[in-house]
């Protein structure tokens, strides 16, 4: 039986909303870095990955031309994976330190990972117009998840979450200002958390470092500790009725 998780990713894999991301995504599958010349690279709309039941929920901006572009999965493939993956381990969210493609035994545990846009964009950058086309699948992701703590990798991310957040009355206010470790409460008691993204731009200048990230996900483990169990995984989606005219 295909549950609604894999359903969700079936249908992100074959979405063709944006004809400039998706022309992107091919020609680089086409083209390849020289180092993976001999690879099949993936060169399509990037599921979401991790664990269904998943309380924590990790949000990126996109997948890396060569990482997640090319492997298939999430922040595989990549430096930012990697040090992505090390913290989650650290923290308990994640099996093994290890990513390097998708057959390599990985799995998330009561954790989740997404982004803005599941399409590698051209120099990182989407439009406004993709980042909306994309958000249907970001809102279908929180419908599935029992989400308890967002982590967003940078502020595009952090814009997703409370964008969405708004939708859902979660969160009334203006956009709060993104930083690292900067800390949201939401509504039914959802917290979203503020990491800078581990690219290479951020860990090989020092403005993000390994303790930097570890303190994130250790912030998100205490707050998911902090969770009564009976609440877990009780938490009735709500309907973002701005969606309900698509
Ligand atoms: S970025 Fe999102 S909405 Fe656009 S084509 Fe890719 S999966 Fe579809």
């Amino acid at each position: 039986m295909v549950t609604p998780w894999e359903q969700l990713n079936r249908r992100i894999v074959a979405c063709r909303r944006c004809p400039r991301l998706r022309d992107h995504c091919r020609q680089v599958a086409i083209e390849k870095r020289r180092a993976y010349r001999d690879q099949d690279y993936w060169g399509k709309p990037v599921p979401n990955f991790g664990d269904p039941e998943g309380r924590l929920l990790i949000v990126g901006l996109a997948p890396a031309a060569h990482g997640a572009n090319r492997t298939g999965r999430m922040f595989t493939g990549d430096r930012s994976g990697e040090w992505l993956y090390q913290a989650l381990f650290k923290a308990g969210f994640a099996n093994q330190l290890h990513s390097e493609s998708p057959d390599d035994g990985l799995q998330l545990v009561d954790c989740a990972i997404t982004a803005t846009c599941h399409c590698a964009p051209p120099d990182n950058k989407p439009t406004p117009d993709e980042i909306e086309a994309c958000r249907e699948w970001f809102a279908q992701t929180v419908d599935l998840l029992p989400v308890k703590v967002f982590v967003a990798l940078g502020g595009i991310g952090w814009r997703t979450v409370i964008d969405e957040a708004r939708r859902r009355e979660w969160w009334p206010g203006p956009l709060p200002k993104f930083g690292h470790a900067a800390e949201v409460e939401l509504g039914d008691g959802r917290t979203l958390l503020g990491s800078f993204h581990p690219s290479q731009q951020n860990t090989f200048t020092g403005r993000l470092t390994e303790p930097m990230l570890d303190a994130v996900f250790a912030r998100a483990r205490v707050l998911l500790e902090c969770e009564p169990k009976a609440k877990r995984g009780s938490a009735a989606p709500r309907r973002d009725k701005s969606r309900d005219s698509r």
